[in-house]
């Protein structure tokens, strides 16, 4: 569904990714992990053509979207949940929700207020409350629901448990994989390791801008070396993890 060849981006003359390549198949929930500053985010913005890679090739659903403007590539069913949670803080949560759907492709989902507010229930109680009113984790939630809107049928989620208390990550993660169940493909960056590994099935491990590691969580989770390597695992427990 989606394929990155070999990107190269810049932030003016820094170079942060080398040759990043991936795949992302249709129905699948593929994780790209990394520590702080790795290039989860340029990676994600540059497929997204937030930030234009200098040299590559990319292509969803076998078209080429390399070069293409932003609101071109979200037009044929791509959706960007960003790190840093845009919301509108001053409409309600329902009016959020309703802007959102007005820029929609009229993608295959077919999501609708109800429907979302079925998968949010907190945001269906909270629907007349201020954007800005809501707490961190609700904020990230309306963030998603509001990328949902937009029907996309393939959603890049950038560290959507950054700053959250370990019982919203849980709720962040059910909602992660009940969004998978409709049909949603899904590109999910991370650095909390336990996260990536409950919520993927195969995973990237991209360090200082190059991909290190691709493979299936089972393989990575008996790569205790590896994940020691390029990832922030003080206190993970490989061996708990194998018999959840
Ligand atoms: P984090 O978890 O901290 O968001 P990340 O893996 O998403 O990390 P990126 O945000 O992609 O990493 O950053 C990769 C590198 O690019 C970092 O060294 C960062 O300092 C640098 N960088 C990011 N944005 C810019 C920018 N606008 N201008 C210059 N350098 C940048």
């Amino acid at each position: 569904m989606l394929q990155v060849e070999k990107i190269n981006t810049f932030y003016g003359s820094s170079q942060i990714l080398f040759d990043v390549s991936l795949e992302v198949s249709l129905g699948e929930v593929v994780g790209l992990l990394g520590r702080n500053g790795a290039g989860k985010t340029t990676t994600l913005r540059s497929i997204m053509g937030l930030t234009r890679p200098k040299r590559g090739n990319i292509s969803y659903k076998g078209k080429d979207i390399f070069g293409k403007p932003t609101y071109k590539i979200a037009k044929m069913g791509i959706g960007y949940v960003p790190e840093d949670r845009i919301i509108f803080p001053d409409l309600s949560v329902l009016d959020n929700l309703n802007l959102a759907s007005k820029t929609s492709s009229g993608g295959v989902n077919g999501w609708r207020i109800e429907r979302v507010f079925d998968l949010f229930p907190v945001l269906k109680a909270r629907a007349h409350q201020n954007g800005g009113t809501l707490s961190g984790g609700e904020q990230q939630m309306l963030t998603i629901a509001r990328t949902l809107m937009g029907n996309p049928e393939l959603i890049l989620v950038d560290e959507p448990t950054e700053g959250l208390a370990p019982l919203l990550v849980n709720e962040v993660r059910k909602l992660i994989l009940a969004i998978a169940e409709t049909g949603t493909t899904i590109l999910l960056s991370e650095q909390n390791i336990k996260f990536s590994l409950k919520s993927s099935k195969r995973v990237y491990i991209i360090e200082k801008g190059e991909i290190q590691y691709e493979g299936s969580v089972e393989n990575l989770r008996e790569n205790e070396s590896i994940m020691k390597k390029y990832l922030a695992v003080q206190g993970y427990d490989c061996a708990n993890q194998r018999t959840n």
